[in-house]
């Protein structure tokens, strides 16, 4: 009896199974797509939770290509996005980083925060996103060339310019880059009646909330209350909490820690609830 062959699917873990569902805002879906169809790069920017992620699990999906997810931090190193040798019980082996992974197999590579990373991370891959589309494994003495169906997605929030690190300009240069914020309140609301399986006219209060607390944004407040924020608001009052209470656990108090700040946005709350 012959033995099955064994196939080994090095992208299992990051292929998705159904569809991550998600509402247009605009016309991003075709910017992404004549993006994609080119392999241009692409960033997204926009506030955190305003659905960027989402975005691009669904372009993912559309594409019918997997969706390789790395959430950058300020540890993150060359090394853990482009792999390297670990020693196991048969000897020293290479292992392939997510971005090595995405550029040889033909995945979507998504960086969310880049700016988290420190420069001399994110250096590694300026030559996948210009024409020559290679990626240099130095330590294994490799010159890869990507995958024709792979492409390299950042996200970035430009609100924190400023305050935090910003993105080199060497590097934004090599992206097209499409801009998210939040989006309009009808829809809005139906993302968030959508997500946490409430009412509609629950999820247009939420959202006038939001509202107010996005007016308050720069006066103290880096950035009001994102998308995010009111599907888990929406999730906690379907749990049985009181609008009030879930709104105070989920946007306000998540939100700052200034007093003063925190009675400005339990006023909002009053005034929406
Ligand atoms: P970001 O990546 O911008 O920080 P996410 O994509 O994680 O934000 O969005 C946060 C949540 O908001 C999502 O999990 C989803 O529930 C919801 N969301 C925001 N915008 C949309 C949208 N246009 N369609 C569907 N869901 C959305």
């Amino acid at each position: 009896m012959s033995a099955l062959p064994i196939t080994h699917d090095p992208l299992a873990q990051w292929r998705q199974h159904s569809e991550p569902w998600y509402l247009p805002v605009g016309d991003e879906v075709a910017s992404f797509e004549a993006a994609y169809a080119l392999r241009l790069p692409v960033l997204l920017k926009g506030p955190t939770g305003c659905g960027k992620t989402r975005f691009v699990e669904h372009m993912a999906w559309r594409l019918r290509r997997p969706l390789v997810t790395v959430s950058c931090h300020e540890d993150l190193t060359a090394g853990d996005l482009v792999g390297r040798w670990l020693l196991d019980a048969e000897g020293t082996r290479w292992h392939d980083g997510p971005l090595t992974l995405a550029a040889r197999h033909g995945a979507i590579c998504y960086l969310d925060e880049i700016v988290e990373a420190r420069p001399d991370t994110t250096v590694v891959m300026h030559p996948l996103t210009d024409s020559r589309r290679v990626l240099p494994l130095e330590k294994r003495n490799e010159l890869l060339h990507a995958h024709p169906d792979f492409q390299l997605v950042v996200s970035y929030n430009p609100g924190y310019q400023g305050m935090h690190k910003q993105l080199k300009p060497s590097t934004r240069q090599r992206f097209t880059a499409l801009e998210f914020g939040y989006p309009a309140p009808d829809a809005e609301a139906r993302i968030v009646a959508h997500e946490a399986g409430v009412e509609p006219a629950l999820a247009a209060q939420l959202v006038a909330l939001a509202q107010r607390t996005r007016r308050l944004a720069g006066e103290g407040l880096d950035e009001g209350a994102s998308t995010r924020m009111l599907v888990h608001a929406a999730g906690l009052v379907r749990g049985g909490v009181a609008p009030r209470a879930a709104c105070l656990q989920a946007v306000v108090l998540p939100l700052t820690d200034d007093p003063e700040l925190i009675e400005a946005l339990r006023a909002a709350v009053e005034a929406s609830f």
